[in-house]
């Protein structure tokens, strides 16, 4: 079962469309929208649109929205046409790992060379 959505969470937010965002993808259980503080031409975010913490727990609870989170993540290599050069989907997991947003997201980087540090 999914947890409740989060009062205090930026992404639940965005989900129930309370803050803005610019959404790239969305099906039944998914979002993606593109990053606020992009590292690379393309770089979006795929955001189950239930509330897990991070992607740990999302494919402990729930590995069919895993699933669909990473499908998503390829349909949007796919749209921004980032595919056939390569691109990156990181799951930052945890704050010691450079999490800051605890709602489970995939970042779809690509379109440049890529370089450490870029999330
Ligand atoms: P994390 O560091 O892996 O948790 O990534 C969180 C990402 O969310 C960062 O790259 C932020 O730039 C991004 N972010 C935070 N707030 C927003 C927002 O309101 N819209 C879009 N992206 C956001």
């Amino acid at each position: 079962m999914a947890d409740q959505l989060d009062p205090d969470c930026i992404f639940c937010k965005i989900v129930a469309g309370a803050i803005p965002a610019s959404v790239v993808r969305e099906t039944e259980r998914t979002i993606a929208f593109r990053d606020i503080n992009p590292q690379a031409p393309t770089h979006v975010l795929v955001v189950p649109k239930d509330h897990y913490p991070n992607a740990a727990t999302l494919a402990a609870a729930d590995p069919e929205l895993a699933a669909a989170v990473l499908t998503e993540a390829a349909g949007v290599a796919a749209d921004e046409k980032i595919a056939d050069h390569g691109y990156r989907m990181i799951f930052n997991t945890g704050a010691g790992a450079g999490q800051t947003v605890f709602h489970a997201h995939v970042h779809v980087l690509g379109g440049a060379a890529f370089h450490e540090g870029m999330v």
